[in-house]
């Protein structure tokens, strides 16, 4: 399991991130301080740092800069967080070490896309290309889906519509997020069109008496409910 550590001194965002990590599979510690961040990972180092600019304690980019001088984190994979007008800054904080930033408010799908790419860079064997949850299986490299072992197939649209959902568990997608995050924003597409893949995933994946995974939000959208029970 990677272990990810996430220094962020908005509570709401961090637990947000937790959240989403966590449901990726991976073990998550977090605190709010630059400088106690710097003490804990003396202690141990995880597999990926996820940076806030602007902590108390020591600012994020200076113990950026502190992490590439010890050996034992000199090549921590690092991504730094940062508000908006700290742009400006970001050349700074890539000379100073970070492997990628995200200004905020960024997409969380879209942050742990690059979580995803920078382990995988880092560290191959650590990331699993397996999304699980309940009887659903989901291999992002192969592309492969299988329910209780039964193998599901899926179209491109239907395969990509349930990653994006499996990646962020009982949280609710609006049509347009769905549009956003699965076809693009590039892509004029209906609404209606979601409505269609989501009627073709639920065939797809709900055969006999299997419970139905995706849930409705009247009004708001859709949702891959994680407690759904295994029938
Ligand atoms: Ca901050």
């Amino acid at each position: 399991m990677p272990k990810v550590l996430i220094v962020e001194d908005e509570e709401p965002l961090s637990l947000l991130l937790r959240y989403n990590l966590e449901a990726e599979g991976y073990a998550v510690e977090s605190c709010m301080r630059g400088d106690d961040a710097e003490v804990r990972l003396r202690e141990s180092v995880p597999d990926l740092l996820l940076l806030d600019w602007m902590l108390p304690g020591i600012s994020g980019i200076e113990l950026c800069r502190r992490l590439r001088m010890r050996e034992d984190t000199e090549r921590l994979p690092i991504i730094m967080l940062t508000a908006r007008g700290e742009e400006a800054e970001r050349i700074r904080g890539l000379s100073t070490g970070a492997d990628d930033y995200v200004v905020k408010p960024f997409s969380v799908p879209e942050l742990m896309a690059r979580v995803r790419a920078i382990l995988r860079r880092a560290n191959p064997e650590v990331v699993s290309s397996m999304l699980r949850s309940g009887d659903i299986e989901l291999d992002r490299e192969t592309h492969r889906v299988r329910r209780s072992t039964k193998e599901i197939h899926l179209g491109p649209t239907e395969f990509r519509l349930l990653e994006f959902l499996m990646t962020s568990p009982g949280r609710v997608f609006s049509r347009e997020q769905l549009l956003d995050g699965v076809w693009g924003h590039d892509v004029y597409v209906d609404e209606r069109t979601v409505d269609v893949h989501v009627g073709r995933l639920r065939k797809a994946l709900n055969r006999g008496k299997a419970k139905d995974p995706i849930r409705t939000v009247r009004g708001a959208g859709y949702a891959f409910n994680d407690q759904f029970a295994v029938a």
